[in-house]
């Protein structure tokens, strides 16, 4: 038997609206009940954005805490990461939950650009960001948009600057950085491989690629993300109904290639995170 397979939900992150998408969850209600659908689809991680009531993106600490105390009551056992991108130019809002001790936290470890805008994460917040993530016990899961984000990473993690495992994910298809394009995915599982082996890997596609990515992800042997924050469609004509039937997708896709679904007992020992008790 293979390696399980961990899929992450991301569930609604700070771009999508429900003029692009009804089902993306915006509420922390809605956000509860579309994670615990996707929870029973197979996702151990929820990948979470929080919003404000007008859609736009949030900061909120106490946002933060209502969705993470729901996610604990109706997806027992499930990964929590909080996102510490979405916001560039937030600066240290951007860290402003770490206190709540999520199990992970997104972290860009470089800048590039992104499809309207440069997306900026300077050394001292990447830092600063580091350090908190340590000092409350919150594992990085690594969001490398360029191969320099990979190679700052395994550094960073060398250097002691990253708490827990090193986890990176690639991401490809933002308009603007890394296109999915397969021969860089395989130069980027190669350097992981090679350079810090004890490290975890995993790949997210963005729009029509996230399908794409999941399968390359999957045959290789690493870990996936899907859900509404990255792609909103199932095809070019219908949109996802849910977070749940994009990690329903991704599911069958592990089943073609004989991977199991990580439980999320599985997922928190993978990743190496703290086990929890009822
Ligand atoms: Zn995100």
């Amino acid at each position: 038997m293979s390696d399980p397979c961990i899929l992450c939900v991301a569930i609604t992150g700070s771009v999508p609206t429900k003029s692009a998408n009804p089902n993306v969850p915006i509420s922390i209600a809605e956000q509860i009940e579309s994670t615990q659908e996707a929870f029973e689809a197979g996702a151990s991680i929820c990948h979470a954005h929080v919003r404000n009531d007008d859609e736009t993106p949030s900061s909120d600490p106490d946002k933060f805490a209502a969705l993470k105390e729901g996610l604990e009551k109706h997806c027992p056992g499930m990964i929590i990461q909080f996102s510490t991108g979405g916001r560039s130019g937030a600066g240290k809002a951007r860290g402003g939950m770490l206190s709540l001790r999520p199990d992970m936290a997104s972290l860009s470890v470089g800048s590039n650009n992104f499809p309207t805008r440069v997306y900026e994460n300077p050394p001292d917040l990447v830092e600063w960001l580091a350090s908190e993530m340590r000092q409350h016990e919150v594992v990085p899961e690594i969001e490398a948009f360029d191969l320099s984000h990979i190679l700052q990473a395994i550094k960073h993690h060398q250097d002691g600057k990253l708490y827990g495992r090193l986890y990176v994910q690639f991401v490809m298809g933002v308009k603007n950085a890394m296109p999915a394009d397969k021969a860089v995915f395989d130069f980027y599982v190669e350097q992981v491989k090679a350079r810090a082996p004890d490290a975890a890997w995993c790949a997210a596609g963005i729009g029509p690629n996230q399908i794409v990515v999941n399968e390359w992800a999957i045959a290789a042997g690493g870990h996936t993300r899907a859900g509404l924050e990255d792609n909103v469609r199932l095809d070019r004509d219908t949109l996802a109904p849910s977070n749940a039937a994009l990690i329903a997708r991704a599911a069958k896709l592990c089943e073609k290639y004989e991977r199991p679904v990580a439980t999320w007992q599985q997922a928190r020992e993978i990743l190496g995170l703290r086990s929890v008790t009822f």
